[in-house]
């Protein structure tokens, strides 16, 4: 738990949100500002601030996390038509929260390249 991160205290259940997915170390639930009709959170319960934080030792966690991902946008209905996982680091990409999340993204066309 890193004081004062807003997604450690989701974690914890000190925040409500719409909980899609937990287990014992992720959490997913749905984006306060949704940008598309399908968008969901992943975090690790564990804070990790961001990409460049991750470690050897995360490499289940994070695999774990991501076939979760894949399994969500099955129950949600985008796995055929297509979807996007993101994930912002640090200034140039955008990171607003510093607690490390994947975004799922699904349900419209998106652009390439990203603004
Ligand atoms: P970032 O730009 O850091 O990759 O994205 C952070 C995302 O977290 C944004 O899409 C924002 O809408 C979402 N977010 C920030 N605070 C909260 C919150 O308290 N609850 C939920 N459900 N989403 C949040
Ligand atoms: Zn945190």
């Amino acid at each position: 738990m890193a004081e004062g991160c807003i997604f450690c205290r989701i974690a914890k259940k000190e925040i409500e949100t719409q909980v899609v997915y937990e287990d014992e170390h992720i959490i997913a639930f749905k984006d306060m500002k949704p940008r598309a009709p399908v968008h969901i959170l992943f975090i690790p319960k564990k804070h990790i601030t961001t990409m460049n934080d991750i470690g050897e030792e995360d490499v289940s966690l994070l695999g774990r996390m991501f076939l979760k991902i894949k399994e969500t946008a099955g129950t949600h209905g985008i796995s055929e038509s297509g979807y996007r996982v993101v994930i912002n680091c640090n200034k140039n990409a955008g990171q607003e929260v510093f607690h490390l999340h994947a975004h799922l993204l699904g349900g419209r066309l998106f652009s390439w390249p990203p603004g």
